[in-house]
């Protein structure tokens, strides 16, 4: 036996062991050939990523993404295209289609549940876990990818139980993979546009019209990032803007100079992630210092990194390119100066609102959309509107009997992961109240 084929075995050794062992997972054979400076290719990307499906990317000017895009019978002109495991090409695929491609569940296997959990992110996810553990016929739907906003987290450093932090992937992929254990089916790609009463049944509509009915609701659809309203930053979403896609993006940033735009934590976690490849971080702030709005622990972190250099009172005035972005023209608040640099990269991550619209004329919401529960229906003294049922709403009830809300889309909510499960188990725990006495 030669030295390479000594070193050899015990590699395949190794290689036999964890196909033996559940961890075992199989290498990437997905294929995602687009343009670099694409948002579709970009959107492709992130939602492979995000729903944990291994995959390989190819630019569609490299010979490899050429040959990919013969072979598919493709020109290059309508991308990205995604080659699946089996060989299909799909092309400029919308994400309920790929996810189902790829293996994600889309479609419900019944028509009517106990609990219908719409959103997928720590308290979807907590609900998912309790509620199928406990024997409730259990169905979650999620629009994008399972997560939600702490799936997009490098590191979560505050969650009871992990001393050293744990990404956030990490984190709600095992959440996921436990709510599946327990029997609670999951829906990837499936964005939920409405909800109907009828008599005891709530009834949730999906955007392509079908539905699925159940005896009670939990709304865990949390906050979406605010765009930033700069002139020119719209157009350049996913061509160099990006909304939470630091994780995704990290690999192509390598080298570069790269701008956060935001103080909080959120910021300050893509900042680290960041600074880890990027030649510079640069985080630009409108308050005066990271101290308001930013853990101490963080901005410490911050500070120690030689490579990352934090602007205070600065704004994004406009973001400038021809198909990516090139440059952005910042502006100090104080005294109004404005500067151009040259960016290709900038991350926003300024703050984030429900997308609860959808639930007008149902569900009692507060002003800024979040969503009204319990205790907040009834400070008046009175019930909400239309309540007709002898007790007040639950404490995690909204206005609509059977129907609960958990986690960031409460008004008033923490904010947290750890108070986001906690709310998910314990709406769960007055489904129990609610179907007993129902
Ligand atoms: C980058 C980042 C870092 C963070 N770090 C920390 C940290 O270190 N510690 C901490 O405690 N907290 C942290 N947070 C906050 C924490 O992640 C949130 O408080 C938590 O994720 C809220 O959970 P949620 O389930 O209520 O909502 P979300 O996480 O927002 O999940 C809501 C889910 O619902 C889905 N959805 C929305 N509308 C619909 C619809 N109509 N149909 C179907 N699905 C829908 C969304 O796609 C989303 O997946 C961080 C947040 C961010 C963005």
């Amino acid at each position: 036996m030669g030295p390479a084929e000594e070193k050899l075995y015990p590699v395949l050794d190794d290689l036999l062991q964890a196909w033996r062992s559940s961890d075992y997972r199989p290498v990437p054979s997905t294929k995602v050939v687009g343009h670099r400076w694409s948002a579709r290719s970009s959107d492709v990307r992130e939602f492979l990523a995000r729903n944990q499906v291994p995959y390989r990317w190819y630019s569609a000017d490299e010979p490899e993404g050429r040959r990919l895009l013969a072979a598919a019978g493709e020109d290059g002109m309508r991308l990205p295209v995604v080659v699946t495991p089996d060989g299909t090409p799909l092309v400029e695929p919308e994400a309920v289609d790929l996810a189902a491609r790829v293996g994600l569940a889309t479609t419900p296997t019944a028509d009517f549940y106990d609990l219908v959990v719409i959103g997928g992110g720590p308290a979807g996810l907590g609900a998912a876990v309790y509620g199928a553990s406990e024997g409730l016929r259990t169905v979650l739907v999620e629009r994008s990818a399972t997560g939600g906003q702490a799936g997009q987290s490098s590191r979560i450093e505050n969650y009871l139980g992990f001393p050293d932090g744990v990404s956030g992937a990490q984190l709600t992929d095992r959440a996921r993979r436990q709510a599946a254990k327990f029997g609670a089916e999951i829906l990837t790609a499936r964005e939920v546009t409405a909800l109907e009463v009828n008599g005891a049944a709530r009834i949730v509509r999906f955007s392509d019209g079908s539905a699925v009915a159940a005896h009670s609701v939990i709304l865990a659809t949390g906050v979406s990032y605010r765009q930033l309203a700069a002139p020119g930053c719209e157009d350049l979403t996913g061509c160099g803007v990006f909304y939470g896609s630091a994780l995704t993006e990290a690999p192509s940033c390598q080298g570069q100079d790269v701008y956060i735009v935001g103080g909080a934590n959120s910021a300050g976690q893509a900042a680290m992630y960041l600074s880890r490849g990027a030649k510079s971080v640069t985080l630009l702030v409108r308050g005066e210092s990271l101290s308001a709005s930013m853990s101490h622990y963080l901005i410490q972190q911050i500070e120690e990194s030689p490579n990352i250099q934090v602007r205070t009172r600065t704004v994004v005035e406009e973001a400038h390119g021809d198909g990516h972005l090139e440059r952005l023209t910042l502006r100090d608040v104080d005294s109004g100066h404005t500067e151009q640099v040259d960016a290709q990269w900038v991350f926003v991550f300024i703050g984030a609102a429900p997308l609860t619209d959808w639930l007008d004329g149902t569900v009692l919401r507060d002003e800024r959309g979040f969503i009204l529960a319990g205790p907040d229906l009834t400070a008046d003294g009175r019930p909400p509107e239309g309540w007709e049922l002898d007790r007040p709403p639950y404490h995690l009830e909204t206005n609509v009997p059977g129907v609960f809300v958990a986690g960031d889309a409460r008004s008033e909510s923490a904010k947290r992961v750890a108070s986001a499960v906690g709310e998910g188990a314990m709406a769960v725990m007055l489904v129990h109240r609610y179907l007993e006495q129902s």
